[in-house]
């Protein structure tokens, strides 16, 4: 049995009154971990499982830490996740509290992607974050739930990261029959990693993440996402983080529901009326557990300075 949500697809009457344009969201927020991580994480968890794991190890001190967290606790297998220092407080209690090990090690995600390829080789299943077939296809869930509840989109709106979400979205749209649907494939300025890629037409690692949107800071997005980001419609977008963090506030308003910047940066297009946009919009609402009250006085401070 899965272990995500069907989470609700609603049309906006707010953002498709702004946009000129039916804008339908798809609320993965509202997933238990905050994140759409779940699909591709339960789902690539659970296999590993089905397959004898004894133990998950993963390297995300974010959403997808999280979500493998949330996991292990439901296969009722232990987790171990390997943090970078600059992973905060509030997300090592999160992940602690689904009944996981944390360890802190390294600067960076790299570092604790490296420590925990060690740990899992002394007796564990390394589960990647956003790198593997396994994830893109949980994750392509999410795509076959709003088949049948919405009219075919116009366009979709994917946050990016390291890709895994942009795949899953990409293997789902095939498999309905979608595969012509152009995908709005967002980043923030500073973490640009697909923008890059695709314009160089190779794989581009960025010096650094300079970006508020840490969730969407992998130096490098999975080759995969490039291969198909050169092969079907895919038009790499980048924002501010300032637009970001303004979309996070304008979304909490019309819609009373709180995500990180990583998500902000999609539906800023939405209340910057993009000319990429085409209706109907299907908006990947993509959530995040990170975002607290706290947290946003934080974001409105950073972007201000
Ligand atoms: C992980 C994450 C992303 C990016 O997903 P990738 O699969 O790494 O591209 C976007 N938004 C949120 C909230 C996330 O947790």
């Amino acid at each position: 049995m899965p272990l995500h949500h069907r989470t609700p697809l609603l049309q906006s009457q707010t953002l498709s009154l702004h946009t000129g344009m039916e804008v339908w969201l798809k609320l993965e927020s509202a997933q238990p971990p905050a994140s759409f991580k779940i699909r591709g994480m339960g789902h690539i968890a659970e296999r590993a499982v089905a397959e004898g794991a004894g133990r998950l190890v993963s390297s995300s001190g974010g959403n997808a830490g999280l979500a493998v967290a949330y996991a292990g606790r439901q296969l009722g297998v232990p987790v171990t996740v390997v943090v970078p220092h600059r992973t905060s407080e509030l997300m090592k209690t999160r992940i602690a509290a689904e009944g996981a090990e944390v360890i802190v090690h390294g600067e960076v995600w790299d570092d604790a992607h490296a420590r925990a390829i060690e740990i899992s080789e002394q007796g564990g299943t390394l589960i990647h974050p956003f790198d593997h077939p396994h994830v893109w296809e949980g994750n392509a869930s999410l795509i076959h739930e709003v088949h049948g509840e919405m009219p075919k989109p116009g366009c979709v709106l994917v946050s990016v990261g390291g890709g895994g979400l942009l795949l899953g979205v990409l293997q789902g749209l095939r498999e309905v029959g979608w595969g012509d649907v152009p995908v709005l494939a967002v980043e923030t300025h500073g973490a640009a990693s697909l923008g890059a890629a695709i314009a160089a037409g190779s794989l581009v690692t960025l010096p650094d993440i300079d970006s508020i949107a840490l969730t969407l800071g992998a130096k490098t997005v999975a080759s995969e996402a490039l291969v198909q980001g050169l092969a079907h419609p895919v038009t790499p977008i980048q924002v501010s983080d300032t637009a970001a963090v303004s979309a996070v506030e304008s979304f909490l308003d019309d819609h009373r529901v709180l995500v990180e910047p990583a998500c902000g940066a999609s539906l800023a297009l939405l209340y910057d009326r993009h000319p990429e946009l085409a209706g109907p919009v299907l908006a990947v609402v993509c959530g995040g557990a990170a975002a607290t009250r706290e947290a946003l006085d934080h974001w409105r401070r950073d972007v201000r300075n």
